[in-house]
């Protein structure tokens, strides 16, 4: 897998590290806002720490600069000016403490080299801290780097510091290991207790057949980023569907890839939102290398040559094959794809 694989191999070390740097944050939460008295504080300097991480750490393991394009979320704009010092203190003293001796220059220039716009036929997309509000409550949030060559997403990488590798833990009590996921096309998709990429790599395989248990659906935790009435109605109309699982990032994808849950549905609340490439890319990947099946609400493929935002597609299903195919049928017959065509 990643020993004959440079991108994937160099994406885990980047994610894994950036686990530890995300982590270290949480663990300082409250000194932070303390500090700022701005809440969202602490998961402004892990998403900024993480990404300068994440792009120290491809630029040190590849050697091609074609090789470090990143379409990154932040960009270091945002830290720049007197009122944002203490946050960009806290970002320098973060990625000072994995790389010593590195200066805050060079700090703000690893965050801004995660500018590329999505034009080139490969680069990497990265969301340094997915569902952040998952992060600020303690609960799920990811790391997902993913690696998108020709339009098509060919290696993805996921942390998720506070996921139980367990499937028997309850998901809303961070777990203090959690588990990093990495896949290749056509090679498959793992999981790596620890968030470490020396463990031995565990494949996963999403759910087969249903056994007489209902469906298990998973969606966001947050109201505005997935439509729950449609969501009941599709359930209502596939039958046989139990309580859905709330959790924020792409941990999602991973519950469908690991066999956890069956579907993960993301249905437009809003007519113009258009999905943003680094919150599928990594997870898209995981799930299909575990035998699921991804696509927006109208069945089609999600298409990752657009540059940065998916536009040519409208909210995401991934489920196993036969329940994405209820999932999409159910979406039509209720007419839910034709409300939410734009
Ligand atoms: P989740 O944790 O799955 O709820 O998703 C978190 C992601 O939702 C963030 O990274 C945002 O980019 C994205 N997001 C923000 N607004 C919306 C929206 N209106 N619809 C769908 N996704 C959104
Ligand atoms: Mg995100």
């Amino acid at each position: 897998m990643k020993e004959n694989n440079p991108h994937l191999h160099a994406a885990m070390q980047a994610v894994a590290t950036a686990c530890h740097v995300t982590r270290a944050v949480q663990e300082r939460l409250q000194e932070v806002t303390a500090l700022t008295k701005d809440d969202r504080s602490p998961v402004t300097v892990a998403d900024y720490a993480a990404q300068a991480i994440v792009a120290l750490t491809l630029h040190d393991l590849l050697g091609n600069p074609a090789d470090h394009l990143i379409v990154g979320e932040e960009d270091a704009a945002g830290l720049a000016g007197d009122d944002s010092k203490i946050v960009r203190q806290a970002v320098v003293e973060t990625v000072q403490h994995w790389r010593s001796g590195i200066t805050e220059e060079q700090v703000l220039e690893a965050i801004d080299s995660c500018n590329h716009d999505g034009s080139a036929d490969a680069y990497w997309t990265l969301d340094p801290v997915d569902g952040t509000k998952g992060f600020l409550r303690g609960q799920q949030y990811a790391i997902a780097l993913g690696r998108i060559e020709d339009g098509r997403v060919v290696n993805g990488v996921m942390g998720c510091p506070a996921l139980p590798i367990s499937q028997d833990a309850p998901l809303d009590v961070p777990d203090p290991d959690g588990v990093l996921y990495a896949a290749a096309l056509g090679e498959g998709a793992w999981e790596f207790s620890g968030c470490d990429p020396e463990a031995g790599p565990l494949r996963i395989g999403a759910r087969a057949g249903q056994g007489g248990r209902p469906w298990r659906f998973c969606g966001s935790v947050e109201k505005a980023h997935s439509n729950r009435n449609d969501t009941d109605r599709v359930a209502d109309e596939v039958g046989n569907v139990g309580e859905p699982v709330r959790l924020d990032s792409q941990c999602k994808y991973a519950m469908v890839a690991r066999g956890q849950a069956d579907g993960y549905l993301r249905l437009p609340t809003r007519a113009g939102y258009v999905e943003k490439i680094w919150d599928h890319a990594a997870g898209s990947i995981i799930a299909t290398e575990g035998g699921a099946l991804v696509s927006d609400i109208h069945g089609r493929p999600l298409d990752f040559g657009c540059g940065g935002l998916l536009e040519r597609n409208r909210g995401v299903i991934c489920a196993t094959p036969d329940v994405h195919a209820s999932i999409i049928d159910a979406i039509r017959t209720l007419g839910i794809d034709a409300e939410s065509a734009s």
